[in-house]
């Protein structure tokens, strides 16, 4: 029977404030272990946490361009456990009044809605570092009261591929607002999913909550076992009992980690050291006036501005840093779909294959630029260009220098070409032959052996207007 799947994700996100939530610690990656603490974040009796105004701040941003409305006071609540790397034995969070609720982010190039359920603010916890073989476990605080954001969904997503663009979308959203850096390999970035499974129409069924996805790419994988594995159970009459599973990057399974039963009840409670306080309308509103251009305003912009298609733009704006690189190359050259095609095929692709983003790349839109002249002033064919191009993102050398060095000057000159081309006709008889009896194809691959004699250099107009001309003189009877 065909299931419907239901999917809803939390979303936890580092606000890259420069100082943590309730303290003036630097927020810093990377420093030594428990160097960036103090009475607060270490939950020292007497100490008293005071909210950063940029944190509230960020917030907003966040809330006010996924279409929230803000709550009119910002409280927060008491969230209880015991865990080593919570010395307070709670976490600031907020319980019944979130800081905004009932937003909405566009997929899918604005297809599909999903509802944002609410969006907080938290304290994060610190990190505990377990040495197997000394059988002992060590904890960072560094990492204690590092503001997070947690963004909730409402079980809108209906696959493992829709959760995938919803993710993509929001952190792409994120990046454009400057709140956080959404890097899921360093933590910045977390994502819980719940999903379940249900015959369409029915009421939801129960949910299982997945966590341990460190990549965009492990959520999917996930989300997606998790999804078959449900299906089973409940084409096997099985019950799906409401759990919490962990996912195992190694052996691509979820495996069991908490029931129901099991589960924490946090006893929250109004923060009784921070008080309540009514937001500042004219605070929203100058917070809405100085938002930066958004992914879809740019996309918007980029179809009238660069009379780009509406795929193309879309592409060109998912990544801020992506969109900044073309914005530059279009300042330089003045065929902007020319620039398109080239960072959505060969730029993109290589940094895919390269595992790096657009800010690790040593290409400069100069560079880029000036191997489009090449073509242009008929120097190289396209062709040649992408061998070029893959040359110049690894050894950061300019193109004619790479042009020069390795011989890949086009040939334009007529008798050149000419000549080569009747050297193949004279190799190729029965080619020849099978083009004069009427088949297209052979054409085609004549062009092709021009090419594969000149290393792909003969120019391909000139190629092809000069291997028609031979043909005909080479099939039309001499007196
Ligand atoms: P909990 O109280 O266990 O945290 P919530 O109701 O707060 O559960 O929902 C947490 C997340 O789970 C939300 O993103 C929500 O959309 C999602 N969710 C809720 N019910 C379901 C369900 N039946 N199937 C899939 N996702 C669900
Ligand atoms: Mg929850
Ligand atoms: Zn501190």
């Amino acid at each position: 029977m065909e299931l419907e799947t239901v999917i809803g994700l939390e979303v936890h996100l580092q606000l890259s404030t420069e100082t943590k939530a309730f303290c003036s610690c630097s927020t810093e990656f990377g420093a030594p272990a428990n160097t960036h603490t103090c009475p607060v974040c270490l939950g020292l009796p007497g100490s008293l946490p005071v909210l950063n105004k940029r944190v509230f701040e960020y917030a907003i941003r966040a809330a006010i361009s996924v279409n929230c409305l803000i709550s009119k006071v910002v409280k927060f609540d008491r969230k209880n456990y015991f865990y080593p790397d919570l010395p307070k034995n709670y976490q600031i969070s907020q319980f019944d009044m979130p800081l905004a609720a009932k937003g909405y982010l566009e997929i899918l190039d604005e297809r599909k809605k999903i509802n944002i359920r609410r969006i907080h603010l938290e304290e994060d916890a610190g990190k505990l570092m377990h040495d197997e073989k000394k059988g002992i476990s060590l904890v960072d605080f560094n990492r204690s009261g590092i503001p997070l954001l947690e963004i909730v969904s409402e079980p809108d997503i209906n696959s493992p591929q829709e959760a995938y663009e919803y993710l993509t979308a929001l952190k792409s959203l994120l990046q454009y607002l400057e709140i956080s850096n959404c890097n899921m390999e360093e933590g910045s970035l977390r994502c819980d999913a719940n999903v379940s499974v249900r015959v369409p129409g029915d009421a939801l069924g129960s949910k299982v909550e997945l966590k341990n996805m460190n990549s965009f790419k492990a959520l999917k994988e996930a989300l997606q076992f998790e999804a078959t594995r449900q299906n089973r159970l409940f084409n096997n009459n099985e019950k799906i009992l409401q759990e919490t599973r962990l996912w195992d990057e190694d052996s691509k399974n979820t495996v069991l980690m908490r029931t129901k039963e099991e589960a924490q009840d946090y006893r929250y409670f109004p923060e009784p050291d921070l008080v309540p306080f009514v937001i500042d309308e004219a605070l929203i509103e100058r917070i809405r006036a100085d938002l930066p251009e958004l992914p879809g305003e740019k996309k918007e912009r980029f179809i009238k501005e660069y009379n780009l298609p509406s795929y193309d733009a879309s592409v060109l704006t998912k990544d801020k840093a992506v969109s900044l690189f073309f914005e530059e190359c279009c300042k330089l050259y003045e065929n902007p779909k020319t620039i398109s095609n080239w960072i959505m095929s060969e730029l993109l692709m290589h940094l895919n294959e390269q595992g790096i983003t657009i800010s690790g790349m040593k290409l400069k839109a100069k560079s880029l630029i000036e191997l489009f002249k090449l073509i242009d002033s008929n120097i190289i064919s396209g062709k040649i260009a992408k061998e070029v191009f893959h040359e110049m993102v690894i050894t950061n050398k300019e193109p004619i220098e790479i042009v020069n060095s390795k011989g890949l000057r086009q040939i334009v000159d007529e008798d050149s070409i000419k000549d080569v081309i009747k050297k193949v006709l004279k190799e190729n008889p029965n080619v020849v032959a099978d083009y004069a009896n009427g088949k297209k194809n052979s054409f085609i691959y004549l062009v092709g052996q021009v090419m594969k004699e000149t290393k792909g250099k003969a120019n391909p107009q000139k190629t092809n207007e000069l291997l028609n001309g031979e043909l005909e003189r080479f099939l039309t009877p001499h007196p």
